[in-house]
């Protein structure tokens, strides 16, 4: 749509960079950004653009920040290899390490698999528990689950936030679709036993509340 419209095609990737492969060819995409600290499981700190040269060239002196001239800064790399202003130099080895650890565990592929894997196993739990996924399967990204909120009077959402941060398990703070759900991270460097203390967290909290969407979910069925 957007070439027929002859217009530019900016991608965030922030949420999927490294995870998800992105065929910027095929899909006809102008510029991709993203940065060190999602998928690419480093510190915050350092993002990038990926850039259309013939684009980047015809972007010079339009940007209203002198440090974040993208445009300055690639001919700045291309005339003596340096940044223009001190850079983040400790995230930067880290990102440098980070690139080289996801190459060894696979790249996009590796990394998109154990996503889904985490996703997979908490989404399973979940349900077990009687939440239900505001999406079906086929739309779920491996990165971040969305799920209903429970409708039972008794659940209450912060305070359910509130005691798996106090058992040591963060999720989203808050609701970002105009539907009534919530949201659970599941990239960064965890696995079977983060998301599974995660389920028995949100297990105990759950009784804790004399919340039991078990019921809900039969008495839906019926
Ligand atoms: C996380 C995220 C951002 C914000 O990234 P920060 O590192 O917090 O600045 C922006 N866009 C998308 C799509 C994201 O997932």
């Amino acid at each position: 749509m957007c070439q027929e419209l002859s217009v530019s095609l900016i991608v965030d990737a922030m949420s999927s960079f490294g995870a998800l492969e992105l065929n910027v060819r095929a899909l006809g995409i102008d510029t991709v950004v993203a940065s060190s600290n999602k998928c690419l499981e480093r510190a915050p700190g350092v993002g990038f653009a990926i850039i259309r040269e013939a684009m980047l060239r015809n972007c010079a002196a339009h940007a209203p920040s002198l440090s974040l001239d993208l445009c300055y800064q690639s001919r700045g790399f291309a005339h003596n290899n340096k940044w223009r202003f001190t850079p983040p130099t400790h995230v930067l080895a880290a990102l440098h390490q980070a690139l080289i650890e996801h190459e060894s565990e696979g790249g996009v592929a590796g990394r998109g698999a154990h996503y889904r894997q985490n996703m997979d196993f908490m989404l399973e739990g979940m349900r077990k528990l009687g939440f239900r996924p505001l999406l079906p399967g086929s739309l779920q990204a491996p990165i971040i689950m969305t799920l209903h909120m429970p409708t039972d009077p008794a659940f209450n959402f912060d305070l359910f936030y509130n005691r798996l941060a106090a058992l040591g398990f963060v999720i989203y703070p808050g609701k970002l679709t105009l539907a009534n759900s919530f949201r659970i991270g599941c990239i960064g460097r965890l696995g079977e036993a983060e998301m599974s203390g995660a389920l028995a967290a949100i297990s105990a909290t759950l009784s804790e509340m004399s919340v039991n969407l078990t019921h809900a979910e039969e008495s839906r069925a019926a």
